[in-house]
């Protein structure tokens, strides 16, 4: 499958979609499909549900799926996080229990990694693991947990020794989410929505054998998760892109599938990956709105236009150093960095072709209420992922060689260390 031409994947897709894409399977239906064919999960492996492909043969995939009207594999951080770790780190007995349900959407995932005390810094966490018998305690909590609520598994960090220096005592556990020592509490944002959550462990329970890539390994595993959620947010957030979200609670695994890929095709709630759509969504408006003779729209139009083209050529350069089996490096930093920058655009611009009415958000005002939505939602993308400061620090240090910033020894026990 590797050594095939773009063409020969285009015409297999295309065949394939066209003998089984039907819109009166349910969600789940659907996804079953996608999963055994090898084209819900196109680079990863033939042996775990993929197909082997390169990412280029993969946008192709992406590409013929969104064509035919049909959705793509589950979106949410299973498969644009949770999946590929496990892949790289787990053993095959991991990949056996949580890779199929992955993706087929049968089960969701949410990222435990920030506290109230580690964020930015990562390597500070204190929520606490403690060994009993074949099984760990925990007992702690994350906060900014997105899709915690309706989460059945959760990619946890947690301090399996705190007398190590503090990036060499963390583990990274596999984490069922539905136990008694775990309360989920759901924090509402400006949009009005609450994407994620507060989690309280108490005396939380999850077995020795889910610790992922080795005890006290937990930092190497987790900086994999990390380049993954950079990769995929920098080309565009679309990483795990198709829109529907998998697991029981989710409540869409019995929707009728051909509802979903109506409502994805007319815009659907704003996420990330909307906003490398802002330029044609921002253009269509000042047009419906008469106002793109506004040399100032215009101007800021432009500038939105170039960003995404220096945006797109970022990405490819991510996905062609990946290929080369060198990434995903700075470019994908800096795709980050822009990705911020293109969202503040989006935010300024969108209540610049509105007016007033820009103040106005729900789907009955002009535009359905996206450019409004999109205004709030701005703030996210520059924090989540690693804020932009700090993909300015990994620039400077790891591309400009910059000195590193001043920190603790890296030999002191984290129990020695001040922590907040
Ligand atoms: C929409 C959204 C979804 C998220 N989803 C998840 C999730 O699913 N799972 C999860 O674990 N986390 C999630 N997060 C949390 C996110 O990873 C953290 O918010 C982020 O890492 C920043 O940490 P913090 O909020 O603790 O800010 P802090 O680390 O306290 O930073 C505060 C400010 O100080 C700056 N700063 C900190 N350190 C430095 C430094 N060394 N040099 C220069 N400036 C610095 C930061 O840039 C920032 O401006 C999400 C966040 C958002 C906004």
């Amino acid at each position: 499958m590797a050594e095939m031409t773009l063409d020969d994947v285009r015409t297999e897709v295309r065949g394939w979609l066209g003998e089984s894409w039907d819109p009166e399977l349910t969600v789940a239906e659907w996804w079953t499909r996608l999963a055994d064919s090898g084209f819900a999960a196109p680079t990863w492996p033939e042996q775990w549900h993929g197909k082997g492909l390169d990412r280029g043969a993969a946008a192709v995939v992406a590409q013929e799926i969104r064509e035919a009207g049909a959705i793509g594999p589950p979106a949410g951080l299973g498969m644009l996080l949770a999946g590929p770790t496990i892949l790289t780190h787990g053993t095959d007995e991991q990949k056996d229990r949580y890779l199929r349900p992955i993706v087929d959407g049968q089960e969701a995932w949410c990222q435990l990694f920030s506290e109230p005390g580690a964020g930015s810094d990562l390597a500070s966490v204190q929520a606490k693991a403690e060994r009993d018998g074949d099984e760990w305690t925990i007992n702690g909590q994350k906060v900014w947990t997105s899709g915690g609520q309706s989460a059945d598994l959760g990619m946890l960090l947690a301090r399996t020794d705190p007398d190590a220096p503090k990036h060499k005592g963390i583990s990274y556990f596999a984490f069922p989410m539905d136990q008694p020592g775990v309360e989920v509490r759901p924090l509402r944002e400006m949009t009005g929505r609450a994407l994620f959550s507060e989690v309280f462990f108490d005396d939380a329970r999850v077995a020795d054998s889910e610790i992922i890539g080795g005890l006290n390994e937990g930092w190497l595993v987790a900086n994999t998760t990390l380049a993954n959620e950079r990769a995929g947010l920098g080309s565009g957030g679309g990483g795990a892109g198709g829109g529907a979200f998998p697991g029981t609670k989710g409540g869409m695994l019995e929707v009728r599938v051909g509802d979903v890929a109506d409502r994805i095709a007319r815009g659907g709630a704003v996420q990330p990956s909307a906003f490398g759509r802002g330029f044609d969504f921002m253009r269509e408006l000042t047009e419906k709105l008469g106002r793109a003779d506004d040399p100032l729209l215009r101007q800021r139009l432009a500038e939105l236009y170039t960003l995404n083209e220096v945006g797109r050529m970022t990405a490819a350069r991510v996905k062609a150093a990946v290929k080369a089996g060198k990434g995903p490096g700075p470019e994908a930093n800096t795709a980050k960095l822009l990705m911020s920058k293109v969202t503040r655009l989006v935010r300024d611009l969108g209540p610049a072709i509105l007016g007033p009415e820009g103040m106005l958000s729900g789907p009955d005002t002009t535009g359905g209420g996206v450019a409004q939505e999109m205004t709030l939602f701005a703030p996210a993308p520059s924090i989540y992922g690693g804020t932009d400061e700090i993909q300015k620090n990994i620039i400077g240090e790891r591309v400009l060689g910059l000195p590193k910033e001043p920190g603790p020894d890296k030999s002191t026990p984290f129990k020695d260390l001040r922590v907040s």
